[in-house]
């Protein structure tokens, strides 16, 4: 993927080396005396991918009935530090991304639903935050939170996809990107809300699930279109590019995610879609380039 020379996005909060949980609420185990790194990295993973981890989308909009939308208020000169560009490869990157996400999005969303796009925030961290859904920690993987319509991302994340789930390649970071843009798309269309409204009249846990195995699998949809109109206009895609991202979707699919960390899957507690299926609504959002066709809640085959 040629990244470099793609548009920096002026809508990054980069609060890396701040330290600490962003209100005193460390790592499970408390830090040095309790889990291990290695403990902590493998909960991290395992709870990234699995989606148990209440901070993934679904549990931001629970969050959201919980009243805990605090908002980060840093002093002045703090603010000041997050808004300068960051200058590390990984900064620049996540940058990059966004703002290629912000010109792609902004000229198609009013061409292909008739609403304007707004952008989202990407917040950088290290270790923990605090989000407007909440404390954000490594351990929940990258999330987006809907109260205060940012994006979260720890940047060693890459680096663990790389380790632990042999996840490699720019693209299949830049895919990672764009499904958490693809939920502030779905919040712009005003789709989270009322996911969050029926999830609320569920029945069941396994109905819940079902309903955010639908929001997930839209936002791998909506991060292949995303991809298509991107690569149509500025051509950044490389061979084996789309494969990366194909790869990384069937590594984090539920059913390959439970397998490895049980031996077994079990398709009632999925929450985002099993491997096929993720790869298989990256690429109908990939091949016709149309947010129309991510209508996963319509599709009787999901
Ligand atoms: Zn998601």
């Amino acid at each position: 993927m040629r990244w470099e020379d793609l548009r920096s996005s002026s809508n990054v909060e980069d609060r890396r080396g701040e330290g600490g949980g962003g209100g005193g609420i460390g790592f499970p185990g408390g830090g040095a005396g309790g889990l291990g790194i290695g403990t902590i990295v493998v909960l991290l993973i395992i709870s990234y991918f699995t989606g148990i981890n209440p901070a993934i989308l679904i549990g931001g909009a629970e969050r959201m009935g919980g009243g805990n939308s605090r908002q980060e208020q840093a002093d002045p000169q703090t603010q000041a530090k997050r808004r300068q560009a960051p200058t590390d490869q990984s900064g620049q990157f996540a940058s990059k991304i966004l703002g290629n996400t912000e010109d792609v999005w902004s000229q198609i969303l009013p061409q292909q639903t008739g609403k304007q796009y707004t952008p989202t925030t990407l917040v950088l961290y290290t270790g923990g935050t605090r989000s407007g859904c909440g404390s954000a920690q490594a351990a929940m993987g990258p999330f987006y939170c809907p109260l205060d319509k940012k994006v979260y991302l720890d940047t060693n994340f890459f680096k663990e996809m790389a380790q632990k789930f042999g996840v490699k390649g720019d693209f299949a970071y830049a895919y990672v990107i764009a499904h958490e843009v693809g939920h502030h798309v779905q919040d712009v269309l005003g789709i989270l809300p009322k996911v969050q409204a029926r999830q609320q009249r569920a029945s069941s846990k396994a109905e819940a699930n079902a309903l955010s195995v639908r929001v997930e699998l839209m936002a791998d949809c909506l991060a292949g279109v995303w991809a298509k109109n991107s690569n149509d206009k500025y051509a950044e895609l490389e061979q084996g590019d789309v494969e990366e991202a194909l790869n990384a979707a069937a590594q984090i699919g539920d059913d390959a995610l439970q397998k490895r960390s049980q031996g077994y899957a079990v398709p009632d507690s999925f929450t985002h879609g099993s491997s096929a299926q993720r790869q298989r609504w990256f690429m109908a959002g990939y091949k016709s380039g149309q947010t129309k066709a991510c209508d996963t809640f319509r599709s009787a085959n999901n």
